[in-house]
């Protein structure tokens, strides 16, 4: 968490929790149990027999993390992007059908055979006392035609379906609905260790953390894998092959900024123009100076949250 502030996390603006001690998320995620079975949870985390409750539950509780913001708490329904690891898609995709069956309603696009028609659904298991009437009633405020059914209405004069959906949703959160949007989610790959492989804990030359001497990570960096050629004939013959070069990882996605300073870096590698002593040793300096200047910054972050109301707890 310092290290999440010091590199630039506004405490003001954003909000920081542990799960075990967010009731709201843990009511959240008892909620979204009542929606998912456990052949879903197999079919997508392979869950056997032998899988512990426990484990389950903490499926529900991410799918909560993700979905928490849009609780009434935090302002309602709205779009959200999540930054999750490449691997984390079924779990993506798991927390979107959730969010759409925790609607009260489901607004659908429908066209007739003149192109026309567009059909609102509604799902009539998880209405509130009077929301029909209350969906009704500002579908004709508004001026929609729309002709009832045993379970979906249909509008046959809509030009903008984001408006219905909009007005739908307001309805549903009066009722005290959810009206979650859908989840986006970016996706990020992973960085390879420095030894090449699997970053692991268990393997320190592999990782470096924020929080190592700055000299012990340079030292790390210096005896990282590369993509050189054997001698440095044959890499000014054949070039490099940055795609498989920890160093260049670690330039491109922490150490430089400048996408254009990357490009070129990238062009030099291939040529045989850069070769990898110097490299390394700029990024190896690169590295020292920006763990420097990190430990600098944890320490007035420190500072910061130990004088902030809802988090002194954490450091006392
Ligand atoms: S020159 Fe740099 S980017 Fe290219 S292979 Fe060597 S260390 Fe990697």
């Amino acid at each position: 968490i310092v290290s999440l502030v010091a590199l630039g996390f506004d405490i003001e603006k954003g909000h920081i929790y542990f799960q075990y001690e967010n009731k709201k998320l843990r009511d959240l995620a008892f909620e979204i149990g009542t929606k998912t079975i456990f052949s879903e949870l197999s079919a997508i985390y392979g869950f056997q027999g032998d899988v512990k409750i426990a484990h389950m539950i903490s499926v529900l509780v991410q799918n909560a993390d993700i979905l928490q913001p849009q609780l009434r708490e935090y302002g309602g329904p709205k779009p959200t992007v999540i930054p999750v690891g490449v691997d984390q898609d079924p779990h993506i995709r798991l927390t979107r059908d959730i969010a759409s069956r925790m609607r009260m309603f489901l607004v659908e696009k429908r066209l007739d055979d003149k192109n026309k028609t567009k059909r609102m659904d509604f799902k009539p298991t998880y209405l509130e006392r009077g929301v029909l009437d209350a969906i009704r009633e500002k579908l004709k405020e508004e001026g929609y035609s729309t002709e009832e059914h045993t379970f979906h209405i249909d509008i046959s004069n809509v030009q903008d379906v984001r408006a219905l959906e909009r007005i739908v949703r307001d309805v549903e959160f009066e009722h005290r609905g959810y009206g979650f949007f859908l989840p986006a989610a970016t996706y990020h790959r992973f960085m390879q260790g420095l030894t090449g492989g699997k970053m692991s804990s268990s393997v320190p030359e592999s990782y470096i953390a924020l929080t190592e001497p700055p000299e012990d990570a340079a030292k790390k960096v210096l005896q990282a894998k590369t993509g050189g050629r054997v001698t440095v004939e044959e890499q000014k013959k054949l070039g490099g092959l940055p795609e498989e070069c920890t160093i260049y990882e670690l330039l491109m996605s922490h150490l430089i900024e400048d996408d254009a300073q990357v490009k070129e870096l990238f062009e030099e590698c291939k040529s045989g123009k850069r070769l990898c002593k110097a490299c390394k040793a700029q990024a190896a300096e690169l590295m020292f100076s920006f763990l420097k200047r990190h430990q600098e910054e944890r320490e007035r972050a420190r500072e910061v949250l130990m004088q902030h109301e809802m988090y002194k707890e954490w450091f006392r």
